[in-house]
């Protein structure tokens, strides 16, 4: 495609919709041409005056003989034109547009697209586009917004679709008629496009934004889809390649001590389900190697991941290094702290957990020194230390993966293995594609002691008595209750609002459990009260904790086998099943109560749909399906993938475009290619700054 222009450069642009463009980030024609419509006007049936038919959707070229103003009974102001071609007249107006009559004058060829309707005894067109002709058969390929399938665009930031038709239109003007022979497709190499049955990059753009008909449509999506993806396959083929040919610092590799790993397994008061074991050696694979380690392990909530990184961190201890075990917040610090101390009691060792992200300094209750500890606990904030001898970072409850930290550890001279943790269910499809460079275990088995989470929608009117019947459980059977506050922002960080809704929440609820003693918890608490919040929870001070949706992942208290959610609705499934997952942890029976504020029959099929739905991979493809792909992680993050055009359901365009990649690296320089060098690049950073 020829070099982008500027929009500042495009004729007859305002500065108005100059700046409107930029705010949408569409700086260049390049950009204009990749704002894809979001429907299509189907408006190519011309037709002329006499032929043509109330209902039908026609475009009728012709000359003004008429413009005038009318005023209506009902006081509406009507632009009223008539319109004649060479088999009758007929009429169509426009409400309250006074400027129209300034620029639609009698003696002007114009061309209108509409419906035909009766109105009284007459026969008049409702027009829906418009636009000034040279002639009463204007070619084809100079209709802007009739005459043809013609793009609707989404109108944000003030623009109207017609205005960014205009520019577009023009983008496309000025692009070189397509032509095999002396318009090479610029993006992608010849062979690729001819192996994928691809049509070129021009027509590609021509077509999905005026397509001829709607297989040329599917071909130009098919073609813009398989950019999309190859672009981001290829940035991760990229990354990985890298990666494969990093060394650990100062290449060191581990033994395997099976018999040392066995007696801890051994020694565990459960045996390790399949999936744990086989994420385990995958795990132990990598960890033999001299190349760092880059896995991802997914498991779902309470699936047992927690002991699977304790090995790996076991595994570094026998060999003599320390590992770094990262949580999100201090809660899981101590969480993870203690069941480290108990897990490794039999064994010499050293753990030390680093807390208080002000004083990094500052080791708690411990006698071990940062240096002589074999793994040390602490949030992100223990990053910025300098370790001795650090031969394993493990990073839990992470939705990201890593990249930036990775970055940021080799910066400081180290290279150590990377495990990086999450429940959050991924699709393997987002997964493989968006971070084909990492290596990923899945734990796609619950431990055998679990009974499924009873999942019930709660209407509005059965509220009162699911309160009592919490009470009742509370009282028979000392069990414990999180209600989770409305979702106030979907933010990773939790608002004032979200903190006040939290508050007048628990006043609430301190009223219909008169006689509970109940807890709370916001992101905005101390650290240490939160510490001490939870300490009451654990050792069942408090029979309720009220929460804000965005506290606390991660935690593992056996007893809370009841959890309420309030404005479910708000929520992705798969950010709900997270929350869900905080019950269910033990042997006893749990339950989740969705609670609602809006009642639809659309709520009620997603939320029943959720209740009898335990798999966390299917819920976040039903996400994928219905939300797409950006909203998967709900509160937890924003712009994670915004594909444009490609789904990411789409399995066999994933492996098409993957292999696609491949085959170029092999034989390809990207540097021979500037457009896909610029685009890789792009989906590189994105992949930095995701993190
Ligand atoms: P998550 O994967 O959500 O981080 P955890 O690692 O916190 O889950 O494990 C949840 C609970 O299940 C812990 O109390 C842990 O001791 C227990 N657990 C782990 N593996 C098993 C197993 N194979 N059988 C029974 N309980 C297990
Ligand atoms: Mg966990």
């Amino acid at each position: 495609m020829s070099q982008p222009v500027e929009i500042g450069t495009l004729p007859n642009t305002s500065s108005i919709t100059i700046k409107k463009l930029l705010s949408l980030g569409i700086k260049n024609s390049s950009d204009l041409l990749n704002y894809f419509p979001s429907r299509y006007e189907n408006f190519s049936l011309i037709s002329n005056i006499e032929n043509s038919r109330p209902g039908e959707t026609v475009t009728i070229i012709g000359k003004v003989i008429d413009a005038k103003f009318q005023i209506a009974r009902t006081g509406l102001r009507i632009q009223n034109f008539k319109l004649e071609d060479d088999t009758g007249i007929i009429e169509f107006g426009f409400f309250n547009q006074p400027y129209l009559l300034r620029v639609i004058k009698p003696g002007m060829y114009f061309s209108v697209s509409g419906e035909i309707e009766i109105f009284g005894r007459k026969t008049i067109l409702k027009p829906k586009e418009y636009e000034i002709v040279d002639s009463l058969k204007p070619k084809k390929s100079l209709l802007k917004h009739t005459g043809r399938i013609i793009p609707i665009y989404p109108e944000k930031a003030g623009l109207s679709s017609k205005t960014i038709r205009e520019k577009i239109f023009y983008v496309l003007s000025t692009l070189s008629p397509s032509n095999r022979v002396n318009n090479l497709d610029r993006l992608l190499p010849e062979k690729i496009v001819l192996y994928n049955g691809l049509i070129d990059e021009i027509n590609a753009y021509r077509n999905i934004h005026y397509p001829v008909d709607f297989s040329d449509l599917e071909r130009a999506k098919a073609r813009l889809a398989f950019d999309e993806l190859f672009t981001i396959q290829l940035a991760s083929l990229i990354v990985k390649r890298s990666w494969l040919a990093e060394k650990t610092t100062n290449n060191f590799y581990f033994e395997r001590f099976e018999n040392e790993i066995n007696r801890l397994i051994k020694g565990l008061p459960f045996k390790l389900t399949t999936a744990q074991i086989r994420a385990w050696n995958e795990i132990a694979a990598d960890l033999k190697k001299i190349n760092p380690m880059n896995r991802f392990l997914q498991g779902e909530v309470g699936s047992g991941k927690t002991i699977v990184a304790a090995l790996a961190c076991y595994l570094c201890k026998l060999n003599g290094y320390q590992s770094v075990f990262m949580a999100p917040t201090e809660i899981l610090v101590n969480q993870h702290y203690q069941t480290f101390l108990t897990l490794f009691k039999d064994t010499d060792t050293k753990i030390i957990k680093i807390t208080g992200r002000d004083r990094p300094k500052s080791t708690s209750n411990s006698a071990v020194s940062v240096d002589d500890a074999d793994i040390i606990i602490g949030t992100s904030a223990i990053l910025n230390r300098n370790f001795n001898k650090v031969g394993l970072v493990v990073i839990d409850e992470q939705h990201r993966f890593g990249v930036s930290q990775r970055a940021h550890l080799k910066k400081k001279g180290v290279n150590p293995h990377l495990l990086t943790m999450t429940a959050t269910p991924i699709p393997r499809t987002v997964a493989l594609t968006l971070y084909g460079e990492l290596d990923l275990s899945v734990i796609d088995e619950m431990p055998k002691n679990r009974l499924p989470v009873k999942t019930h929608f709660i209407p509005t009117w059965k509220r009162q008595s699911c309160y009592r019947w919490i009470d009742e459980q509370i009282t028979t059977y000392k069990n414990q209750v999180y209600i989770v506050c409305p979702l106030i922002e979907e933010s990773v960080n939790e608002t004032m609002k979200s903190v006040k809704a939290a508050n007048s929440e628990f006043e609430k609820l301190k009223k219909i459990f008169k006689n509970r003693s109940i807890g709370l918890l916001h992101g905005r608490m101390k650290a240490s009260e939160k510490n001490e919040t939870m300490k009451n929870f654990f050792y069942k001070k408090y029979d309720i904790l009220v929460t804000t949706p965005v506290v606390e992942v991660g935690i593992d208290i056996k007893n809370a086998t009841i959890i309420l959610i309030e404005a479910a609705e708000r929520y992705g499934l798969a950010s709900l099943h997270q929350l869900r997952g905080r019950v269910g942890r033990g042997d006893k029976q749990s339950y989740c109560f969705l609670f609602t504020e809006k009642e639809s029959p659309q709520i009620y099929d997603r939320l029943v749909f959720f209740s009898k739905t335990s798999n966390g991979n299917i819920l976040a493809e039903k996400d994928l399906e219905v939300r797409g792909a950006g909203n998967i992680y709900g509160t937890q993050q924003h712009g994670f993938i915004d594909l444009k055009i490609a789904k990411l359901t789409d399995f066999s365009l994933i492996e098409e475009t993957k292999k696609a990649a491949e085959y170029f690296l092999k034989n390809h320089k990207l540097s021979d290619y500037p457009e896909l060098q610029l685009r890789t690049e792009i989906n590189l950073e994105k992949k930095v700054s995701r993190d």
